[in-house]
């Protein structure tokens, strides 16, 4: 059971820059096979493409005791990965694009749902849009079309439940220069040379950040990136642009605009040397992340039915949005996070039906 429909999700292709309408129409139907009232939250994405966060519920009811949530779009694959969309199984793996992120929960909280049934009302939440920045599962915490008093997001942890989740933020740095004739560097102003000086700021912000620390995450601080960086037009010309990204992990008790007020501050002290310095920096993203007490029943309860003490993760996942819909959260899921995004990516069949069992139970745990 939980395999076939494992294979029906695998089939469709639902990479993230595709609509999701196909899949949300197969999930669709058999939500409203079990009963399920559902209420479909579409939008168009950036490229005009038609993408649908699905809401089924057990009763008509804006107040949910539980929610499981499961994204419905993937990563994309390698055209030449032939089982990327033909579910294949192989020594006890079943291998295949989204079998472990996150359709291998999805297939899980499905027959879960078929195989319990809850009193108290319960929401299987699917989103859009995940894979590129939580855009589907934000829109949701904008509408705040429900209140959740549980939520269990599905995201391979090797069943471990997660009960916090660094956040995720990133902007674009333009640095300013004035071109001139290398030859006579007086005439103008390195960009290059100007982002250098504060790429350097920006390690020793780096190392200030390492004194706020949070216990419960590997590395125990918020850690930063400059990932990518360019500029410049020739060798001889002194460069009339840089550009640079910085993004940053921040633990669940420090604002995301810290790092921003810190660079800031940065500049500032440059422009005392350097007064005609100029950059534009677009924060494009700022992800929070989550945290739910250790001592919460939710965790309290998987961590006694998968027989594994929880943990956190340094990445961004829709947790955060459940919290803005009111819930305590957890992310969970059977697969491993190092398996996922690339060629090959699997999840175990054991993990997979033990995903089944433990939410199975904890429907009849919160909904009864
Ligand atoms: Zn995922």
């Amino acid at each position: 059971m939980i395999k076939e429909i494992l294979a029906d999700l695998v089939r469709i292709d639902s990479v993230s820059s595709r609509s999701n309408a196909e899949i949300v129409g197969y999930l669709e139907r058999r939500c409203v096979a079990m009963n399920l009232v559902t209420r479909r939250f579409p939008y168009l994405d950036d490229q005009g493409g038609e993408k649908i966060n699905l809401i089924a519920l057990s009763e008509e009811t804006e107040e949910v005791e539980l929610a499981l949530v499961g994204h419905t779009d993937t990563v994309p694959y390698d055209p030449n990965w032939s089982e990327a969309t033909n579910l294949t199984e192989r020594d006890g793996k079943l291998y295949g694009r989204g079998a472990c992120d996150t359709k291998g929960f999805i297939a899980a909280a499905l027959t879960a749902l078929e195989n319990t049934k809850p009193k108290k009302p319960l929401a299987l939440i699917f989103t859009a849009d995940e894979e590129i920045g939580l855009r589907g599962a934000k829109r949701l915490a904008e509408a705040k079309p429900l209140r959740v008093r549980y939520s269990i997001v599905g995201e391979p942890t090797s069943l471990k439940p997660i009960r916090a989740g660094k956040g995720y933020s990133l902007a674009e740095v333009m640095v300013e220069g004035r071109e001139a004739h290398s030859a006579y560097p007086a005439l103008g102003a390195s960009a290059i040379l100007r982002a250098a000086r504060l790429i350097n700021r920006l390690e020793s912000i780096a190392e200030k950040l390492k004194q706020d620390q949070h216990d419960a995450f590997d590395p125990p601080f918020t850690t930063l990136n400059i990932g990518l960086i360019h500029g410049g037009t020739a060798k001889n010309v002194l460069a009339g642009e840089c550009r640079f990204t910085l993004e940053w992990r921040p633990i669940p008790t420090q604002s995301s605009e810290v790092v921003l007020k810190m660079f800031t501050d940065a500049i500032e002290a440059e422009s005392e040397t350097d007064p005609d310095i100029y950059v534009q920096i677009d924060a494009s993203r700022q992800d929070t992340g989550f945290e739910t007490s250790p001592d919460s029943p939710l965790i309290r309860f998987l961590e006694q039915a998968t027989g594994l003490e929880s943990g956190t993760v340094a990445f961004g996942t829709e947790a955060a949005q459940m919290k803005l819909l009111g819930s305590e959260a957890v992310v969970i899921g059977p697969g491993d996070i190092r398996e996922a995004h690339r060629t090959g990516e699997f999840v175990p069949i054991a993990e997979l039906e033990r995903c089944e069992a433990v939410l199975r139970q904890s429907i009849q745990h919160f909904c009864s």
